[in-house]
C-alpha cells in the first residue's frame, strides 16, 4: 500500500525540521520531530526535548515521558502510538553549568521560530483536540509569550479553536517537581479523560 498523502506531507516537513538552522545547534544530536499517527485525533504538545529525548530523537521517552504515558492509560488512551505527540520546540535548548550541560527553557524567541513547524503539524494532522502541556506549550499555540501565560490557572481550561479544540494542562515535569503530586495527577488524568469525549464529539 502506498504511503497516504498526509504521510508524504509529514517526511516533507520532517527533512525541513533536520535541515533548520534558526538556532544554536551546538549540542543537538537528534531532532525530536514528533510520534505518533497522523490521522490522530488528540495531538499532545510539550515544550521541547530533553537530553533522554535528545539522545533517540523521540518525544517523552525521560521519567515525564513515562508519567505521561501512565496519565494516558488511567485517562483511557491504552495506546500513546495513536495520538500524535509533538514538542513547541524540535531541538534540545541547553546551557551549561560547568562542564555540564542542563536543560533550558526555551526562550519565546526560539519557540516563535519554531511554532512554524508545530503549526504545519496541526495542519497535517487535523486533530479534533489539542492538549497543550504547561507554559511552553500553550503560549506557542496561543502565539503569546510565556511570561503571559499562567499556565497553573489554565489546567482544565478548554477553548474552541476555528479547526479544533484546545485542552490545556500541566506539564508531567510539575507534579514530579512537586514529589509525584497525587492530587495533580489525578487532575491531568481527568484533564485528558475530558480530551477524549471532546474528541467523541461528546461535549
Ligand atoms: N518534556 C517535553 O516537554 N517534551 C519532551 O519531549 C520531553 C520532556
Amino acid at each position: 500500500m502506498g504511503r497516504s498523502p498526509k504521510l508524504l506531507k509529514m517526511e516533507r516537513l520532517w527533512n525541513r525540521v533536520k535541515t533548520c538552522v534558526r538556532c544554536d545547534r551546538e549540542y543537538v544530536n537528534k531532532y525530536v520531530f514528533g510520534d505518533g499517527s497522523v490521522n490522530a485525533r488528540v495531538m499532545i504538545v510539550g515544550e521541547g526535548p530533553g537530553e533522554e529525548e535528545d539522545a533517540t530523537g523521540h518525544p517523552f521517552v525521560g521519567e515525564a515521558g513515562e508519567l505521561l504515558t501512565d496519565i494516558l492509560n488511567m485517562a483511557g488512551f491504552p495506546r500513546r502510538e495513536e495520538l500524535f505527540i509533538a514538542n513547541a520546540v524540535k531541538c534540545r535548548r541547553t546551557s551549561r553549568r560547568g562542564d555540564r550541560l542542563k536543560n533550558k527553557k526555551p526562550s519565546d524567541g526560539e519557540v516563535a521560530r519554531c511554532s512554524v513547524f508545530l503549526q504545519n503539524q496541526l495542519e497535517i494532522v487535523k486533530p479534533r483536540v489539542v492538549v497543550g502541556l504547561g507554559g511552553t506549550a500553550i503560549a506557542s499555540l496561543k502565539g503569546l509569550k510565556t511570561k503571559d501565560v499562567k499556565s497553573t490557572q489554565m489546567a482544565g481550561l478548554t477553548e474552541k479553536g476555528p479547526n479544533c479544540w484546545y485542552l490545556w494542562t500541566y506539564h508531567p515535569a510539575f507534579p514530579i517537581y512537586r514529589g509525584r503530586d497525587v492530587a495533580i495527577i489525578e487532575q491531568m488524568v481527568s484533564h485528558f479523560k475530558k480530551a477524549k469525549e471532546l474528541s467523541r464529539g461528546r461535549i
